[in-house]
């Protein structure tokens, strides 16, 4: 499988016992599929052992349009992240593969991060 970015080889990466994403080994652009993507987004550090590319690089990587998916061919769409606008995925609409360039794991992570903080002060200010 090559990157649909950058087009460097991508890795098969196993985290945990059942996720399984493949990482390109030129720009660290992960893809996997959403269920996996769930997962990742509840697994303590996934984000410190999966996403070391490069977030400028990455952030660049993700103004992207009509990138092949890199497991069927089928162009992938644009699509936010549901619980942060801000992230911009790109997402397979034939094998519910999902794209994510360099840093985007991370920017997710530290938003479910503090998402929990700001529940764990509301709960103590009560
Ligand atoms: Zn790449
Ligand atoms: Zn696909």
């Amino acid at each position: 499988m090559d990157c649909p970015k950058c087009h460097a080889p991508m890795e098969a990466i196993e985290f945990g016992t059942d996720i399984e994403v493949q990482r390109c080994t030129g720009c660290s652009g992960l893809f996997c599929k959403w269920q996996a993507l769930q997962q990742l987004r509840d697994e303590w550090l996934s984000d410190v052992v999966l996403d070391k590319g490069n977030a400028a690089q990455g952030a660049k990587q993700n103004e992207m349009r009509d990138v092949p998916c890199p497991d069927c061919g089928t162009t992938m769409e644009s699509v936010q992240d549901q619980e942060n606008a801000r992230i911009t995925l790109d997402s397979c609409p034939a094998c519910d593969g999902v794209f994510l360039d360099a840093g985007e794991l991370t920017n997710m992570k530290s938003v479910t991060l503090m998402d929990h903080v700001r529940h764990l002060l509301a709960k103590l200010g009560r």
